[in-house]
Protein backbone atom coordinates (compact mmCIF):
# COMPACT_ATOMS: atom_id res chain seq x y z
CA UNK A 1 0.00 0.00 0.00
CA UNK A 2 1.26 3.38 -0.96
CA UNK A 3 -0.30 5.77 2.03
CA UNK A 4 -0.90 9.61 1.40
CA UNK A 5 1.51 12.06 1.59
CA UNK A 6 1.89 13.29 5.73
CA UNK A 7 0.10 16.50 6.28
CA UNK A 8 -2.69 15.81 2.94
CA UNK A 9 -5.97 14.11 3.22
CA UNK A 10 -8.58 12.70 1.15
CA UNK A 11 -12.07 14.27 1.54
CA UNK A 12 -14.08 11.04 1.25
CA UNK A 13 -17.97 10.90 0.47
CA UNK A 14 -19.75 11.29 4.28
CA UNK A 15 -17.20 14.41 4.85
CA UNK A 16 -17.49 15.86 0.89
CA UNK A 17 -21.17 17.12 1.42
CA UNK A 18 -19.74 19.10 4.25
CA UNK A 19 -16.83 20.67 1.91
CA UNK A 20 -19.52 20.98 -0.56
CA UNK A 21 -21.91 23.32 1.23
CA UNK A 22 -18.97 25.69 2.38
CA UNK A 23 -18.07 25.96 -1.20
CA UNK A 24 -21.19 26.62 -2.53
CA UNK A 25 -22.39 28.95 0.38
CA UNK A 26 -18.96 31.17 -0.53
CA UNK A 27 -19.49 31.24 -4.35
CA UNK A 28 -23.53 32.75 -3.64
CA UNK A 29 -21.95 35.21 -0.87
CA UNK A 30 -18.98 36.30 -3.38
CA UNK A 31 -21.51 36.67 -5.81
CA UNK A 32 -23.93 38.23 -4.41
CA UNK A 33 -20.93 40.89 -3.66
CA UNK A 34 -20.13 41.59 -7.07
CA UNK A 35 -16.70 39.31 -6.44
CA UNK A 36 -15.95 37.20 -9.56
CA UNK A 37 -14.15 34.27 -9.76
CA UNK A 38 -10.62 33.48 -11.36
CA UNK A 39 -8.82 30.49 -11.19
CA UNK A 40 -4.80 30.55 -11.10
CA UNK A 41 -2.05 27.77 -12.08
CA UNK A 42 -1.62 25.86 -8.53
CA UNK A 43 2.10 26.24 -9.75
CA UNK A 44 4.06 29.86 -10.16
CA UNK A 45 7.30 31.07 -10.33
CA UNK A 46 9.26 31.13 -6.48
CA UNK A 47 10.16 34.74 -7.07
CA UNK A 48 6.35 35.79 -7.05
CA UNK A 49 6.24 34.20 -3.17
CA UNK A 50 9.36 35.76 -2.74
CA UNK A 51 8.51 39.36 -3.69
CA UNK A 52 4.76 39.02 -3.21
CA UNK A 53 4.57 37.10 0.11
CA UNK A 54 8.20 38.29 1.43
CA UNK A 55 11.42 36.89 1.62
CA UNK A 56 11.73 37.35 5.43
CA UNK A 57 8.41 35.42 6.04
CA UNK A 58 8.52 31.65 7.11
CA UNK A 59 6.41 31.22 4.57
CA UNK A 60 9.04 31.69 1.85
CA UNK A 61 11.97 30.90 4.33
CA UNK A 62 10.77 27.41 5.52
CA UNK A 63 7.63 26.01 4.08
CA UNK A 64 7.80 26.35 -0.44
CA UNK A 65 7.41 23.43 -1.73
CA UNK A 66 9.99 25.04 -4.42
CA UNK A 67 11.99 22.85 -7.01
CA UNK A 68 14.11 23.45 -9.90
CA UNK A 69 12.65 22.22 -13.24
CA UNK A 70 13.97 20.68 -15.96
CA UNK A 71 14.42 23.81 -17.82
CA UNK A 72 16.23 25.27 -15.27
CA UNK A 73 13.60 27.42 -13.73
CA UNK A 74 12.26 28.16 -10.06
CA UNK A 75 9.02 26.77 -9.93
CA UNK A 76 6.55 26.72 -6.82
CA UNK A 77 3.49 24.90 -5.68
CA UNK A 78 1.65 28.01 -4.46
CA UNK A 79 1.58 28.61 -0.46
CA UNK A 80 -1.28 31.58 -1.03
CA UNK A 81 -3.40 32.80 -3.64
CA UNK A 82 -2.33 36.65 -3.33
CA UNK A 83 0.48 37.46 -5.37
CA UNK A 84 -0.91 34.55 -8.18
CA UNK A 85 -4.42 36.56 -7.99
CA UNK A 86 -2.17 40.11 -8.42
CA UNK A 87 0.00 38.74 -10.96
CA UNK A 88 -3.49 37.78 -13.05
CA UNK A 89 -4.61 41.30 -12.23
CA UNK A 90 -1.54 42.89 -13.74
CA UNK A 91 -1.32 40.03 -16.80
CA UNK A 92 -4.27 40.68 -17.76
CA UNK A 93 -4.89 44.60 -17.24
CA UNK A 94 -8.22 43.49 -14.99
CA UNK A 95 -9.02 46.63 -14.57
CA UNK A 96 -9.67 47.68 -17.81
CA UNK A 97 -12.18 45.10 -18.48
CA UNK A 98 -14.36 45.46 -14.73
CA UNK A 99 -15.74 48.50 -13.81
CA UNK A 100 -13.60 47.26 -9.59
CA UNK A 101 -11.84 44.28 -10.25
CA UNK A 102 -13.60 42.51 -7.11
CA UNK A 103 -12.17 38.94 -7.69
CA UNK A 104 -12.26 35.64 -5.56
CA UNK A 105 -10.68 32.15 -6.18
CA UNK A 106 -11.07 28.47 -4.06
CA UNK A 107 -8.31 25.66 -4.35
CA UNK A 108 -5.32 24.21 -3.06
CA UNK A 109 -2.51 25.86 -1.61
CA UNK A 110 0.89 24.48 -0.34
CA UNK A 111 3.01 24.30 2.99
CA UNK A 112 5.46 22.83 4.65
CA UNK A 113 4.27 22.85 7.81
CA UNK A 114 3.94 20.70 11.26
CA UNK A 115 0.84 18.74 10.45
CA UNK A 116 -1.76 18.66 13.26
CA UNK A 117 -5.22 19.52 14.11
CA UNK A 118 -6.21 22.70 11.35
CA UNK A 119 -3.42 22.69 9.91
CA UNK A 120 -1.92 21.06 6.90
CA UNK A 121 0.32 20.72 3.94
CA UNK A 122 -1.69 20.93 1.31
CA UNK A 123 -4.45 22.89 2.63
CA UNK A 124 -7.58 25.18 0.88
CA UNK A 125 -8.48 28.81 0.52
CA UNK A 126 -11.31 30.71 -0.30
CA UNK A 127 -9.91 33.98 -1.17
CA UNK A 128 -11.26 37.48 -1.81
CA UNK A 129 -9.14 40.60 -3.46
CA UNK A 130 -10.56 43.89 -4.34
CA UNK A 131 -8.16 46.11 -6.58
CA UNK A 132 -7.73 49.47 -6.78
CA UNK A 133 -10.28 51.06 -4.24
CA UNK A 134 -8.58 53.27 -1.68
CA UNK A 135 -11.88 54.51 -0.16
CA UNK A 136 -11.91 52.36 4.09
CA UNK A 137 -15.72 51.58 2.79
CA UNK A 138 -14.55 48.96 0.97
CA UNK A 139 -12.39 47.47 4.00
CA UNK A 140 -15.98 47.64 5.31
CA UNK A 141 -17.25 45.52 2.69
CA UNK A 142 -14.81 43.25 2.07
CA UNK A 143 -14.85 42.43 6.35
CA UNK A 144 -18.49 42.26 5.70
CA UNK A 145 -18.23 39.20 3.05
CA UNK A 146 -16.28 38.08 5.33
CA UNK A 147 -18.46 37.53 8.57
CA UNK A 148 -21.91 37.16 5.93
CA UNK A 149 -19.88 33.80 4.60
CA UNK A 150 -19.36 32.92 8.49
CA UNK A 151 -23.23 33.44 9.31
CA UNK A 152 -24.49 32.34 6.34
CA UNK A 153 -21.98 28.51 7.23
CA UNK A 154 -24.48 29.10 10.82
CA UNK A 155 -21.15 29.35 12.30
CA UNK A 156 -21.10 31.00 16.20
CA UNK A 157 -18.87 31.71 18.76
CA UNK A 158 -16.75 33.38 16.66
CA UNK A 159 -14.89 36.78 17.20
CA UNK A 160 -13.50 39.49 14.76
CA UNK A 161 -10.32 40.99 15.39
CA UNK A 162 -9.23 43.99 13.52
CA UNK A 163 -5.78 46.39 13.39
CA UNK A 164 -4.20 48.84 11.48
CA UNK A 165 -0.28 48.40 10.92
CA UNK A 166 0.14 51.63 9.58
CA UNK A 167 1.78 52.89 6.16
CA UNK A 168 5.64 52.74 4.92
CA UNK A 169 4.79 57.12 6.31
CA UNK A 170 4.35 55.53 9.87
CA UNK A 171 5.32 51.95 10.28
CA UNK A 172 9.70 53.78 10.90
CA UNK A 173 8.64 55.78 13.91
CA UNK A 174 6.59 52.51 15.68
CA UNK A 175 9.25 50.49 14.74
CA UNK A 176 11.61 52.33 16.00
CA UNK A 177 9.50 52.47 19.14
CA UNK A 178 8.93 48.23 18.80
CA UNK A 179 13.02 48.33 19.17
CA UNK A 180 13.69 50.69 21.80
CA UNK A 181 10.73 49.09 24.06
CA UNK A 182 12.48 45.82 23.56
CA UNK A 183 15.89 47.07 24.41
CA UNK A 184 18.34 44.17 26.24
CA UNK A 185 14.54 41.92 26.42
CA UNK A 186 15.72 40.67 22.58
CA UNK A 187 18.40 38.53 23.69
CA UNK A 188 15.52 36.94 26.22
CA UNK A 189 13.36 35.83 22.65
CA UNK A 190 13.20 32.66 20.67
CA UNK A 191 15.71 32.82 17.71
CA UNK A 192 12.96 33.36 15.28
CA UNK A 193 12.09 36.90 16.63
CA UNK A 194 15.71 37.55 17.02
CA UNK A 195 16.27 37.14 13.72
CA UNK A 196 12.80 39.36 13.24
CA UNK A 197 13.76 42.19 15.44
CA UNK A 198 16.73 42.60 13.06
CA UNK A 199 14.99 41.87 9.63
CA UNK A 200 11.46 42.82 10.22
CA UNK A 201 10.69 43.63 14.07
CA UNK A 202 6.77 44.16 13.76
CA UNK A 203 7.06 39.99 13.28
CA UNK A 204 7.63 39.92 16.56
CA UNK A 205 3.92 40.14 17.45
CA UNK A 206 3.32 36.85 15.15
CA UNK A 207 5.58 34.99 17.60
CA UNK A 208 3.81 31.95 19.02
CA UNK A 209 6.70 30.56 21.74
CA UNK A 210 5.04 30.96 25.11
CA UNK A 211 8.15 32.12 27.27
CA UNK A 212 8.02 35.40 24.78
CA UNK A 213 4.78 35.90 25.16
CA UNK A 214 5.03 38.54 28.54
CA UNK A 215 7.49 40.06 26.97
CA UNK A 216 5.56 40.81 23.86
CA UNK A 217 2.26 42.05 25.50
CA UNK A 218 3.75 44.57 27.03
CA UNK A 219 5.10 46.01 23.68
CA UNK A 220 3.87 49.44 22.17
CA UNK A 221 0.71 48.90 19.65
CA UNK A 222 0.49 50.19 15.99
CA UNK A 223 -2.62 52.18 16.72
CA UNK A 224 -0.43 54.51 18.75
CA UNK A 225 1.77 55.44 16.10
CA UNK A 226 -0.56 56.26 13.04
CA UNK A 227 -0.05 58.73 10.95
CA UNK A 228 -3.13 61.46 10.45
CA UNK A 229 -4.22 59.52 7.55
CA UNK A 230 -4.17 55.89 8.89
CA UNK A 231 -5.74 57.01 12.02
CA UNK A 232 -8.78 58.36 9.95
CA UNK A 233 -8.50 55.37 7.78
CA UNK A 234 -8.68 53.34 10.61
CA UNK A 235 -11.43 55.53 12.29
CA UNK A 236 -13.61 55.18 9.15
CA UNK A 237 -13.25 51.29 8.89
CA UNK A 238 -14.60 50.88 12.90
CA UNK A 239 -17.45 53.27 11.70
CA UNK A 240 -18.32 51.38 9.05
CA UNK A 241 -17.94 48.10 11.14
CA UNK A 242 -20.25 49.75 13.77
CA UNK A 243 -22.56 51.25 11.00
CA UNK A 244 -23.09 47.03 9.36
CA UNK A 245 -23.43 45.50 13.22
CA UNK A 246 -20.22 43.36 13.17
CA UNK A 247 -19.17 43.18 16.47
CA UNK A 248 -14.98 43.50 16.31
CA UNK A 249 -12.03 44.23 19.22
CA UNK A 250 -8.95 46.02 18.29
CA UNK A 251 -6.13 43.45 18.82
CA UNK A 252 -2.96 45.29 19.06
CA UNK A 253 -1.13 41.81 18.22
CA UNK A 254 -2.65 41.18 14.95
CA UNK A 255 0.04 42.07 12.14
CA UNK A 256 -0.15 39.12 9.76
CA UNK A 257 2.46 37.67 8.81
CA UNK A 258 3.47 38.87 5.35
CA UNK A 259 5.41 41.94 4.63
CA UNK A 260 2.75 43.43 1.97
CA UNK A 261 -0.17 44.19 4.70
CA UNK A 262 -0.77 47.90 5.26
CA UNK A 263 -3.31 49.64 7.45
CA UNK A 264 -6.23 47.53 8.15
CA UNK A 265 -5.63 43.88 9.33
CA UNK A 266 -8.20 41.43 10.59
CA UNK A 267 -8.66 37.62 11.36
CA UNK A 268 -11.56 35.91 12.74
CA UNK A 269 -11.02 33.58 15.61
CA UNK A 270 -13.65 30.62 16.05
CA UNK A 271 -13.93 29.10 19.43
CA UNK A 272 -14.12 25.03 19.78
CA UNK A 273 -12.49 23.73 16.76
CA UNK A 274 -8.57 23.56 18.45
CA UNK A 275 -5.36 25.64 18.89
CA UNK A 276 -5.45 26.29 15.38
CA UNK A 277 -8.58 28.76 15.57
CA UNK A 278 -8.24 31.33 12.64
CA UNK A 279 -11.07 30.77 10.66
CA UNK A 280 -9.56 34.01 8.34
CA UNK A 281 -7.03 36.74 8.08
CA UNK A 282 -6.84 39.29 5.52
CA UNK A 283 -5.87 42.91 5.26
CA UNK A 284 -4.60 45.68 2.99
CA UNK A 285 -1.76 45.62 0.89
CA UNK A 286 -1.29 48.90 -1.00
CA UNK A 287 1.74 48.36 -2.00
CA UNK A 288 1.53 44.52 -3.34
CA UNK A 289 0.66 45.24 -6.94
CA UNK A 290 3.42 48.37 -7.57
CA UNK A 291 6.09 45.73 -6.34
CA UNK A 292 4.89 43.09 -8.23
CA UNK A 293 5.81 45.21 -11.55
CA UNK A 294 1.70 46.64 -11.85
CA UNK A 295 0.45 50.10 -11.91
CA UNK A 296 0.31 51.81 -8.41
CA UNK A 297 -3.01 50.34 -7.46
CA UNK A 298 -4.21 49.38 -3.44
CA UNK A 299 -5.70 46.50 -2.66
CA UNK A 300 -7.23 44.53 -0.19
CA UNK A 301 -8.72 41.10 0.78
CA UNK A 302 -8.54 38.17 2.78
CA UNK A 303 -8.01 34.24 2.57
CA UNK A 304 -9.77 31.67 5.02
CA UNK A 305 -9.48 28.12 5.58
CA UNK A 306 -11.99 25.68 4.03
CA UNK A 307 -10.89 23.00 6.40
CA UNK A 308 -10.86 25.61 9.70
CA UNK A 309 -14.59 26.35 8.40
CA UNK A 310 -15.73 22.91 8.10
CA UNK A 311 -13.61 22.30 11.42
CA UNK A 312 -16.30 25.22 12.67
CA UNK A 313 -19.67 24.09 11.55
CA UNK A 314 -22.56 22.86 13.39
CA UNK A 315 -22.58 19.29 13.96
CA UNK A 316 -25.98 19.20 13.26
CA UNK A 317 -25.81 20.71 9.57
CA UNK A 318 -29.27 20.49 8.01
CA UNK A 319 -27.44 18.93 4.31
CA UNK A 320 -29.63 17.97 1.74
CA UNK A 321 -30.13 13.98 2.23
CA UNK A 322 -28.51 12.23 -1.14
CA UNK A 323 -30.54 9.32 -2.47
CA UNK A 324 -31.77 8.00 -6.16
CA UNK A 325 -35.50 9.75 -6.72
CA UNK A 326 -36.19 5.98 -7.85
CA UNK A 327 -34.60 2.55 -8.27
CA UNK A 328 -35.48 0.02 -11.52
CA UNK A 329 -35.27 -3.25 -10.68
CA UNK A 330 -35.49 -5.95 -13.64
CA UNK A 331 -37.23 -9.29 -13.67
CA UNK A 332 -35.35 -11.93 -15.43
CA UNK A 333 -32.59 -11.16 -17.90
CA UNK A 334 -35.05 -10.30 -20.90
CA UNK A 335 -36.60 -7.04 -19.03
CA UNK A 336 -33.58 -6.25 -18.53
CA UNK A 337 -33.01 -4.35 -21.48
CA UNK A 338 -36.61 -2.37 -20.97
CA UNK A 339 -35.35 -1.62 -17.46
CA UNK A 340 -32.30 0.08 -18.62
CA UNK A 341 -33.97 2.11 -21.11
CA UNK A 342 -36.44 3.04 -18.01
CA UNK A 343 -33.43 3.93 -16.54
CA UNK A 344 -31.92 6.15 -19.53
CA UNK A 345 -35.54 7.87 -19.82
CA UNK A 346 -35.58 8.77 -16.49
CA UNK A 347 -31.89 10.30 -16.14
CA UNK A 348 -32.43 12.17 -19.60
CA UNK A 349 -35.53 13.70 -17.53
CA UNK A 350 -32.65 15.06 -14.85
CA UNK A 351 -34.04 12.46 -12.20
CA UNK A 352 -31.65 10.56 -10.36
CA UNK A 353 -32.00 6.82 -11.01
CA UNK A 354 -29.95 3.96 -9.66
CA UNK A 355 -29.91 0.41 -10.40
CA UNK A 356 -28.31 -2.57 -9.31
CA UNK A 357 -25.32 -3.55 -12.08
CA UNK A 358 -25.09 -7.27 -11.33
CA UNK A 359 -26.80 -8.78 -8.70
CA UNK A 360 -29.78 -10.98 -10.74
CA UNK A 361 -32.45 -12.15 -7.54
CA UNK A 362 -35.64 -9.37 -7.17
CA UNK A 363 -34.25 -10.06 -3.54
CA UNK A 364 -30.70 -8.56 -4.17
CA UNK A 365 -32.28 -5.38 -6.05
CA UNK A 366 -34.60 -4.80 -3.77
CA UNK A 367 -31.85 -4.76 -0.70
CA UNK A 368 -29.97 -2.51 -3.17
CA UNK A 369 -32.78 -0.06 -3.69
CA UNK A 370 -32.90 -0.26 0.31
CA UNK A 371 -29.44 0.66 1.19
CA UNK A 372 -29.33 3.57 -1.86
CA UNK A 373 -32.86 4.95 0.19
CA UNK A 374 -34.83 5.04 -2.74
CA UNK A 375 -38.33 6.22 -1.95
CA UNK A 376 -39.75 4.40 -4.90
CA UNK A 377 -38.48 0.82 -6.92
CA UNK A 378 -39.98 0.52 -10.23
CA UNK A 379 -40.15 -3.31 -11.40
CA UNK A 380 -39.91 -4.28 -14.86
CA UNK A 381 -40.84 -8.24 -15.65
CA UNK A 382 -42.17 -9.58 -18.80
CA UNK A 383 -45.58 -9.28 -17.63
CA UNK A 384 -45.00 -5.65 -17.29
CA UNK A 385 -43.55 -5.07 -20.56
CA UNK A 386 -46.32 -7.05 -22.63
CA UNK A 387 -49.06 -4.86 -21.16
CA UNK A 388 -47.13 -1.60 -21.28
CA UNK A 389 -47.04 -0.85 -17.56
CA UNK A 390 -44.37 -0.71 -14.86
CA UNK A 391 -44.89 -2.03 -10.91
CA UNK A 392 -44.24 0.64 -8.62
CA UNK A 393 -42.95 -0.18 -4.93
CA UNK A 394 -43.46 3.05 -2.52
CA UNK A 395 -40.65 1.60 0.24
CA UNK A 396 -42.27 3.64 2.72
CA UNK A 397 -45.45 1.91 2.68
CA UNK A 398 -44.67 -1.38 0.97
CA UNK A 399 -47.12 -0.90 -1.45
CA UNK A 400 -47.50 -1.75 -5.25
CA UNK A 401 -49.90 -0.43 -7.54
CA UNK A 402 -49.26 -0.38 -11.70
CA UNK A 403 -49.05 2.94 -14.01
CA UNK A 404 -48.54 2.83 -17.37
CA UNK A 405 -44.65 2.64 -18.95
CA UNK A 406 -44.89 6.36 -20.88
CA UNK A 407 -46.17 8.76 -17.42
CA UNK A 408 -43.20 6.77 -15.58
CA UNK A 409 -41.16 9.50 -15.85
CA UNK A 410 -44.19 12.64 -15.24
CA UNK A 411 -44.96 9.85 -12.10
CA UNK A 412 -41.63 9.57 -10.37
CA UNK A 413 -41.30 14.03 -10.77
CA UNK A 414 -44.95 14.26 -9.31
CA UNK A 415 -43.81 11.69 -5.61
CA UNK A 416 -40.00 13.04 -5.58
P1 LIG B 1 -1.82 30.63 11.08
O1 LIG B 1 -1.49 31.73 12.03
O2 LIG B 1 -2.91 29.72 11.54
O3 LIG B 1 -0.61 29.90 10.58
P2 LIG B 1 -1.62 32.28 8.74
O4 LIG B 1 -1.44 33.63 9.27
O5 LIG B 1 -0.45 31.52 8.24
O6 LIG B 1 -2.43 31.37 9.80
P3 LIG B 1 -2.86 33.05 6.26
O7 LIG B 1 -1.63 32.85 5.50
O8 LIG B 1 -3.39 34.41 6.45
O9 LIG B 1 -2.77 32.30 7.66
O10 LIG B 1 -4.02 32.15 5.63
C1 LIG B 1 -5.39 32.43 5.86
C2 LIG B 1 -6.11 31.24 6.46
O11 LIG B 1 -5.72 30.03 5.85
C3 LIG B 1 -5.83 31.02 7.92
O12 LIG B 1 -6.63 31.86 8.73
C4 LIG B 1 -6.21 29.57 8.10
O13 LIG B 1 -7.62 29.42 8.23
C5 LIG B 1 -5.79 28.97 6.78
N1 LIG B 1 -4.49 28.29 6.88
C6 LIG B 1 -3.25 28.84 6.82
N2 LIG B 1 -2.31 27.89 6.89
C7 LIG B 1 -2.96 26.70 7.00
C8 LIG B 1 -2.55 25.33 7.09
N3 LIG B 1 -1.26 24.98 7.07
N4 LIG B 1 -3.50 24.37 7.18
C9 LIG B 1 -4.82 24.70 7.17
N5 LIG B 1 -5.26 25.96 7.08
C10 LIG B 1 -4.35 26.96 6.99
MG1 LIG C 1 0.81 30.23 9.15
Amino acid sequence: MIAAIRGTQDILPGAVERWQFVEATACRVFEQYGYAEIRTPIIEREELFAKGTGETTDIVQKEMYAFTDKDGERITLRPEATPSLVRAFVEHALEQGMAVPKVYTIGPMFRRERPQKGRYRQFHQLDVEVFGVEDPSVDGEVIDVAWTLIRELGITGVELAVNSVGCPDCRPAFSAALVAALGGDVARLCGDCQRRAVTNPLRIFDCKVPADQPVIDALPHTVDYLCDACRAHFDAVLRYLDLFGIPCTVSHRLVRGLDYYTRTTFEVLAGGIGAQSAVLGGGRYDGLVRHLGGPDRVGIGFAAGIERLVLALPDALALPEKRPDVFVAALGDPARESALALLRDLRRAGLNAQIEYEGRSLKSQMKRADRLKAPLVFILGDDEIARGQVTVRRMAASAQESIPRETAVAFVKANR
